[in-house]
């Protein structure tokens, strides 16, 4: 039984408002999806709640929000380690995921979310469903399991990627205007759901799939229904060379003249954009979504993360996928972004623990359109909040709780997570989702998936 009212009390509270105020000793009084009150232990009186949690020697946080995140790729996790980008995609993931059956797509977004759940996330952005993962499971297991989600329908009508045409593996390739039925189907059916959790976008392929016809098309019905849209931009260099050949411009320049720029718009990746463009990109207010694990496995390259957080790009955090990272553990994620930059700009004082945490909380909001509600713990507010355990060896001490939590932390500390006032795990137990049958489920639905793609995935030594 859930729940009605929950009251975390004695907490080391990070509040993300506007002043970024940390309260110590501090309560929380949440009632249905709401948080009612918030302060000192001390001063918030009388309030008796059905739940009481007791929070000493713990951090309580706005839950983390993931913004680029592939759910179907949990399933393939490790299935393509140590190969440059295009064996990558052509001999292992597109194969992989070409293969994928509606089941897989189920299966492998409970994998994930377990693990998002596990690890601190409350909300996520999944950036591209193809039809055959099965965008109705999907939205079908969200509403279960209890997470926030905005999911992304693939949008695509030709075969290629960047500057490289006809590349597709058959298996991936889908067809425009169904593609654009089964979003208005899916958006009828799902988009405002379960309770608001649920939102319904286009995710728009990436360049060298869609034409400029069809982003044109999509831009439109994106701000006529309303709703937002994502894509993969300036991931590869080759992004840069497609647009530069084919229109004789840059990223943002042809952006703008696909409708493409604006807040309603999610960038994953964005390496290769010149610094002339970040302003494009502020101005605007598009979002980007870093996802450092992804891009230093890939060799993709680095973000100007610390320039665009100087020029007011929003910019939040993206974990990618179970090929590309490999783990959905958005505190890990939160460490390598506040890591990378010092050492690839020369400078120890860019990208901090705070900037981490705002572009892993309040930057994941704004790129969700939904920063009214979610990102900050406030009165008013949606109770979306993760309590994470001081008391580890791996945080100990901890005279900076929020430096420890960067800088030592990973999601296996967090100890608490609570979505829309529902608590999906308390001390370190799943609620909504039964851990082993996932694991079971997904070790079984991976091995088929990898004898009906014909991949085999070992080590590089001898196995006797
Ligand atoms: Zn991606």
């Amino acid at each position: 039984m859930q729940p009605k009212s929950i009251l975390i009390k004695n907490g080391y509270i990070l509040t993300l408002n506007s002043k970024r105020e940390i309260i110590e000793k501090g309560s929380l009084y949440i009632e249905n999806d709401t948080i009612l009150d918030i302060g000192k232990t001390k001063e918030l009186k009388g309030q008796k709640a059905d739940l009481v949690i007791d929070a000493s020697n713990k951090i309580v946080m706005p839950g983390l929000i993931d913004t680029h995140t592939h759910l179907a790729q949990a399933l393939i996790r490790g299935c393509a380690d140590d190969v440059s980008l295009v064996d990558w995609l052509k001999k292992y993931v597109w194969v992989l995921q070409g293969n994928f059956t509606k089941d897989d797509g189920r299966v492998s977004a409970e994998l994930c979310m377990a693990e998002m759940i596990r690890t601190g996330t409350t909300s996520f952005i999944e950036c591209m469903i193809h039809t055959r993962y099965g965008f109705d499971g999907i939205a079908k297991a969200v509403e279960r399991v209890g997470m926030r989600g905005a999911l992304s329908k693939i949008i695509m009508d030709s075969t290629g990627y960047a500057d490289s045409a006809d590349i597709m593996y058959p298996g991936m390739v889908e067809d425009a205007e169904a593609g654009l039925n089964e979003t208005d189907e899916m958006y009828r059916k799902w988009h405002g759901k379960a309770n608001g959790r649920i939102q319904v976008w286009y995710g728009l392929r990436s360049l060298g799939a869609v034409t400029p016809e069809l982003f044109k098309d999509v831009a439109r019905r994106t701000r006529e229904k309303p709703t937002r849209m994502t894509m993969h931009l300036g991931e590869v260099i080759d992004d840069v060379r497609y647009v530069r050949e084919n229109f004789g411009t840059n990223l943002t320049t042809f952006a703008r003249q696909h409708d493409l720029l604006g807040p309603d718009m999610v960038f994953a990746h964005g390496i290769h954009f010149e610094d002339s463009e970040l302003k494009v990109l502020a101005d605007s207010k598009s979002n980007i979504s870093h996802c450092p694990a992804s891009n230093m496995k890939l060799a993709s390259g680095f973000a100007k993360v610390p320039q665009m957080l100087q020029a007011g790009v929003p910019v939040s955090l993206g974990c990618d996928g179970g090929p590309s990272n490999n783990t959905y553990d958005m505190i890990r994620e939160m460490r390598l972004a506040a890591l990378i930059h010092k050492s690839y700009v020369n400078d120890p004082l860019v990208v901090t623990a705070e900037d981490a945490i705002e572009m892993a909380t309040l930057g994941g909001a704004v790129a969700m359109g939904i920063h009214d509600r979610v990102g900050s713990l406030e009165k008013g507010k949606i109770a979306d909040i993760i309590l994470i355990n001081l008391h580890e060896l791996g945080l100990t001490p901890h005279t900076n709780p929020v430096s420890n939590l960067v800088y030592s932390g990973n999601g296996e500390y967090v100890d608490t997570v609570i979505v829309n006032g529902r608590i999906l795990m308390q001390d370190k137990h799943l609620l909504t989702l039964d851990e082993q049958t996932v694991m079971e489920n997904a070790r079984e639905h991976s091995v088929a998936l990898m004898e009906r793609a014909g991949i085999e995935n070992k080590p590089k030594w001898l196995v006797r």
